[in-house]
């Protein structure tokens, strides 16, 4: 499939070093489109589905992408998504660089094609060799681009290289997911992150793995899908979000308990610090106490995991990603650029030697990359842009985004660390916290609470806020205490499960909503927020 539609990229005149924007539901050609593109040198970048056309745009103008493949539509918790038609809305706003449009057929409904310029996949692929010879590219050439979002609102467009990358790929797959070729391995990540990218596209199938591709939610017709799926396949080895672990838990024990897991071996998660409370329902209920959980720290800048156990060799702590890989130079350290151990004491997560798979650049920006990456420390240290600390073991702890760092009457406090303590209360499903401006503290607590049950009228429940208030007292210390709580059903999340904290921040200000609302899953609960629902 990957070599006939190489091919069929040649016949619409992509070559080497041409960029290609993919905007596909989560589908095997999805990772067709990818690996495609990989075959001849082109460099693709893809797009989250889920993505409005004007983020659409921004990346098609950013990359002068000359050739989109999109599909017309993809399925998601039960709702047609239309993607041809947000595509088309994209580049009707400019995008003077596209030439082509391909268009996979997967919804089937009736979407307009542009003649001339857009054209089946079918028709693309129709009497085009199975036979394609792979371009040589040095290690260096770039594989792909991918945007993520920074501390500034204009996305970055992180480049990673051919070699390098895949060799992390591999290297990660091999160590941390011990992959045999007797597994099922599932990476429920959309191929929009970087998740997507290398333990979906990448890493798998370059360890001849067989694996599992999925389209849909974890909810949707209920919350024992993902269970389902790896009981009808077979998944010896599975790998999510804490989101998605905390959604499920949510939802009862009795529902994985319908299902047979026992083919699984291998647990890991990915994208934010799992709470304590989330590992433990993930160890003792899904792996039924016998699947090691391998914790991986990582971002869309290092392509592969470079903090994360080893199964088996590495003894594990719930809520601390352990140790750094081997050949990953990692440590905590102060202002100075001095190293901070066994202290519990927070600092800045750097990387203090090159890895294979670290960014090149910012796409047409160095200069953004260095003052990025290189800010402190001479230049000397990669900045991740996460705080951490390390315990007695010298394990690491991700304490959360630097600017999501609170900074209480002089006392450094992760908002993660909150979220972490007030989700481990019983009555507390999910949580997010917030620094708010305080005249006199410098900034307060405000903490955003999804309760198990229903949502208290108005969104206020005074017994409840004395109480958590204690609770998380006892849990970090009266520092932490959250000066205000609000109520919600759920909290405002891009589509691949991350927290909107600027949202609410700005909300927790008492601001008017400037930022730009269109990737959020559930733009509805803006106003539950802001106590107006
Ligand atoms: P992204 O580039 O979108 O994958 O986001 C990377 C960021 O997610 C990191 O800088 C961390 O803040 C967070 N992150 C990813 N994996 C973990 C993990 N295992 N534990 C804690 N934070 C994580």
């Amino acid at each position: 499939m990957v070599c006939q539609f190489a091919n069929a990229l040649k016949a619409q005149g992509i070559n080497k070093g041409d960029r290609v924007i993919i905007y596909m539901p989560m589908i095997a050609e999805a990772v067709v489109a990818m690996q495609a593109c990989a075959r001849i040198g082109a460099i693709h970048s893809v797009v989250f589905g889920g993505f409005s056309a004007e983020a659409l745009k921004d990346r098609i103008e950013d990359t002068a992408a000359r050739l989109v493949i999109t599909a017309d539509g993809g399925h998601r918790g039960g709702k047609v998504i239309e993607l041809k038609k947000t595509a088309d809305v994209a580049l009707s706003k400019g995008c003077s660089s596209v030439e082509k449009v391909i268009v996979f057929q997967r919804t089937g409904h009736d979407i307009a094609m542009q003649s001339g310029r857009d054209i089946w996949w079918h028709d693309a692929e129709q009497g085009q060799s199975q036979q394609c010879a792979a371009e040589p590219v040095n290690a260096t050439d770039p594989l792909f681009l991918l945007y993520t979002s920074g501390s500034t609102g204009k996305p970055k467009g992180i480049q990673h290289s051919s070699g390098g990358y895949l060799l992390n790929a591999i290297t990660t797959m091999r160590w941390v997911f011990d992959i045999q070729s007797s597994d099922v391995f599932w990476c429920t990540a959309d191929v929009g992150w970087i998740t997507g990218h290398t333990y979906v596209a990448y890493g798998p199938l370059a360890t001849g793995a067989t694996m599992i591709v999925y389209e849909g939610v974890p909810t949707v017709p209920d919350a024992g899908r993902f269970w389902d799926v790896c009981a009808r396949h077979g998944v010896t080895i599975f790998y999510t979000a804490p989101t998605a672990i905390r959604a499920l838990m949510k939802a009862g024990d009795e529902i994985p308990a319908r299902y047979d897991l026992s083919k699984l071996r291998l647990l890991g998660t990915v994208g934010e610090p799992i709470n304590p409370e989330a590992w433990m329902w993930y160890h003792t209920v899904i792996g039924e106490s016998r699947c090691p959980i391998v914790d991986t720290w990582w971002q869309t800048e290092t392509g592969a995991h470079m903090i994360a156990p080893v199964p088996a060799a590495t003894v594990t702590k719930p809520g601390s990603c352990t140790q750094a890989l081997p050949g990953i130079d990692a440590a905590v350290v102060n202002e100075q650029g001095d190293e901070i151990t066994n202290a519990h004491q927070g600092g800045y997560l750097v990387i203090r030697k090159p890895w294979p798979s670290m960014l090149q650049t910012i796409w047409g920006d160095d200069e953004r990359y260095k003052s990025t990456y290189w800010p402190m420390f001479d230049g000397r240290f990669y900045l991740a842009g996460d705080s951490a600390r390390r315990d007695e073991d010298n394990y690491f702890w991700i304490m959360g985004r630097i600017d999501d760092v609170l900074n209480v009457s002089g006392h450094r406090l992760g908002t993660m660390e909150i979220e972490s303590a007030l989700v481990a209360h019983p009555a507390v499903a999910e949580a997010a916290v917030v620094g708010k401006p305080h005249e006199v503290k410098g900034e307060s607590v405000f903490a955003y609470v999804v309760l198990k049950g229903e949502r208290p009228e108005g969104g206020i429940d005074e017994a409840m806020t004395n109480e958590l208030r204690s609770w998380v007292a006892e849990q970090i210390g009266p520092i932490a205490k959250p000066d205000e709580i609000r109520y919600s059903d759920n909290l405002p999340k891009t589509r691949s499960g991350k927290i909107m904290r600027r949202l609410l921040r700005t909300i927790a200000k008492g601001e008017e909503i400037t930022q730009d609302t269109s990737t959020l899953e559930n733009e509805a609960i803006l106003l539950q927020l802001q106590g107006k629902a």
